[in-house]
């Protein structure tokens, strides 16, 4: 085992082989129980079948996701020899997009996957937009399905060239991407270098996975929880439940729940069904604050220390880039903003600054409207009172999504939070 944890996110368009890849990175690193193996390869044998422990893997993360009720991310870990690594699937689409805005995900690097059959595709584009905005900060490439295009290195080239330009257009830096022909069924270039890609010398995945830079220091920025639900438990009373973003809660602190604006002592904070004196960021954590009843606090109240409360936006400056949206956004837009675990109505008040996107300098001083592929700053008023930070302050609690129409059509990070 390695000290360093990395957070991982698989990302691209859907059947484009993520879970198989995530199947596959388990098996090939071990990550699976040997007496579970063993069990599973007796049945197989009876039943003659070949590749068992392989096709193990996949059934059991199936299962998972059928599971995934309670859990809507479902992780995964596996060990290589730089890191330990926390998979965070994005089976679904839609799960994917809000984990990344709400932050459950916090990757700090992508896989993205992209079918050598099929190139980049909508959910493509969507995601590496998304990672550019929400600072994944090196993304490793995986032409998967290199089997069924016969491992042809015009297919890959192309390929390559593809996403490549879409990373252009989004301005991530190529520097931080590297591709790798893989095919996460056979498992070529997966955990060793492949005969089937003679024309191809680079590094195999894991060698990619090992070579990613170390994670940022979480930021030592005081204790922030957004609340995820309430609960009402006998014999405790109400239990607010979320996950530690930043900082780090005691028993005895005393917290203020903002917008909500109630506090009081933490008496006790359970982990995993035992109580726990502290916790730190990355905990899931059901906690109960004396005096505080069901009906005072609710799903996206954020939790913080009394004497540095969590901030209540009045109104927030943010920049933003707009994905897709099918006409243009103006002044008086008001559409649903996704923050942590928030949800909340927000209007547009103003659009102050059009950005250019190859130089990121201002193009346009208070410009008429934005649409699709433009990066703005605007002034943005919450319907209902919001509690976010600044992302140059706390990164965890400075992003949003905004979705209209079943689709996510902008994100972005705040810039200022006016209270
Ligand atoms: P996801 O939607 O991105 O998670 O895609 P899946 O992992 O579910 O894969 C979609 C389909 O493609 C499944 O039928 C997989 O068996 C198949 N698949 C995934 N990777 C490969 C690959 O490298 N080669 C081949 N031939 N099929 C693959």
């Amino acid at each position: 085992m390695s000290e360093q944890h990395q957070n991982l996110a698989i990302i691209g368009h859907v059947d484009h082989g993520k879970s198989t890849l995530v199947g596959r990175l388990l098996y090939e690193t071990g990550s699976v129980p040997e007496h579970v193996i063993e069990q599973h390869r007796e049945e197989a044998e009876e039943k003659g079948k070949g590749g068992f422990e392989f096709a193990y893997v996949m059934d059991n993360l199936a299962e998972e996701r059928e599971r995934g009720v309670t859990i809507d991310i479902a992780h995964q870990e596996f060990s290589t020899d730089e890191y330990d690594f926390t998979i965070v699937d994005c089976p679904g689409h839609r799960d994917f997009v809000k984990n990344m805005i709400t932050g459950a995900s916090q990757a700090d690097n992508a896989v993205l996957v992209v079918a050598a059959d099929d190139g980049v595709a909508p959910q493509t584009q969507e995601h590496v937009f998304l990672a550019r905005t929400l600072g994944i900060d090196e993304l490793i490439i995986g032409i998967n399905k290199m089997d069924v295009v016969d491992y042809k290195e015009d297919t890959y080239n192309d390929v390559v060239e593809e996403v490549t330009q879409l990373l252009k257009q989004v301005q991530f830096d190529t520097d931080d991407a590297s591709f790798i022909p893989i095919s996460a069924f056979e498992g070529d270039n997966i955990a060793e270098a492949s005969d089937n890609t003679p024309w191809y010398d680079g590094e195999i995945l894991l060698e990619a996975l090992n070579a990613l830079p170390e994670p940022e220091p979480p930021t030592d920025a005081s204790l922030r929880l957004p609340i995820q639900d309430v609960y009402t438990i006998s014999g405790i009373g109400t239990v607010p439940v979320g996950r530690i973003e930043t900082g780090v809660m005691n028993v005895g602190d005393d917290v203020v729940f903002q917008p909500s604006d109630v506090g009081g002592e933490v008496k006790t904070i359970e982990m995993h069904h035992e109580e726990v004196p502290k916790a730190e960021p990355g905990d899931n954590v059901g906690f109960n604050v004396r005096g505080i009843g069901k009906d005072d606090i609710r799903r996206g109240d954020v939790c913080g220390p009394a004497d540095d409360p969590p901030k209540v936006a009045e109104t927030f400056q943010a920049q933003v880039v707009v994905m897709q949206h099918p006409s243009v956004i103006t002044a008086g837009y008001t559409p649903v903003f996704h923050a942590h675990t928030s949800q909340v109505a927000c209007t547009i008040e103003s659009i102050d600054k059009k950005m250019d996107p190859s130089s990121g300098e201002v193009a346009e001083e208070n410009p008429d409207f934005i649409q699709s592929g433009d990066a703005a700053v605007v002034t943005i008023r919450p319907q209902k009172p919001l509690s976010i930070e600044p992302s140059s302050e706390i990164p965890e609690l400075g992003s949003f999504a905004i979705r209209d129409m079943g689709q996510t059509i902008a994100a972005g990070k705040v810039l200022e939070v006016n209270e």
